[in-house]
């Protein structure tokens, strides 16, 4: 009933952020005036350097509005709001693009029991929010093995199972690449993503993120 009458833009909802209530159909569970107001944050420490990325750059910090964002579009699966930030990101996305000037932009790949439990990968739908075409060159084995008996660094290549599909091996040669990705918190998962694609003869490596944690 409330899926309905929230299709129907009849439902009423308390924003996360700022407790508002609203109507809203496709708002997902944050108000016009929370997320009008998101701005990229500024300035931001980039003094952490990220092993095998050439250089990155973050929209804001995980707090406070952008965070409800991020949280509700993945644990409430609201398709609509990962567009929606990407529309907002836009601007900010773009001005570091021309900086950078990537050949190719991507996004790492979700596991399947994520994919399968929200439906869509919500940096995708960001991305189109942001009108950035993109290519898929990452992919998910979820390989379990005995991890256990695996130590540090195995361990953690064993549990990230980021892989390149075979067809982009060759044509990533030379090219500036760009991994846009939701959050950066201790940088793991971007240092294996940027290493995979050195390791085929990517030129460069970038990253955007959309909060720091
Ligand atoms: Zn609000």
């Amino acid at each position: 009933m409330i899926a309905l009458l929230q299709f129907l833009g009849l439902a009423e909802c308390d924003c996360l952020s700022c407790g508002s209530t609203f109507r809203g159909r496709e708002q997902g569970f944050i108000c016009e005036s929370c997320l009008q107001n998101l701005r990229p944050y500024h300035p931001l420490d980039y003094s952490t350097s990220l092993d095998y990325v050439s250089s990155y750059r973050v929209y804001g910090l995980y707090e406070g509005a952008l965070r409800e964002v991020i949280h509700s579009i993945k644990f409430n699966g609201v398709k609509s709001l990962a567009f929606r930030l990407g529309q907002i990101i836009k601007g900010h996305l773009w001005e570091y693009i021309e900086e950078v000037h990537p050949d190719i932009v991507t996004f790492p790949s979700l596991n399947l029991r994520r994919f399968w439990g929200r439906g869509f990968n919500h940096v995708e739908c960001m991305l189109q929010g942001a009108e950035l075409p993109y290519l898929k060159v990452f992919k998910r084995v979820d390989l379990k093995p005995p991890l256990a008996r695996l130590r540090g660094k195995d361990r953690e290549i064993a549990v990230s199972g980021h892989k390149l599909k075979e067809g982009f091996v060759d044509f990533l040669e030379g090219k500036r690449v760009l991994v846009v990705d939701d959050l950066l918190t201790t940088g793991s998962t971007i240092k294996r993503l940027a290493y995979l694609l050195l390791s085929v003869g990517a030129e460069e490596v970038h990253a955007y993120f959309v909060a720091k944690a």
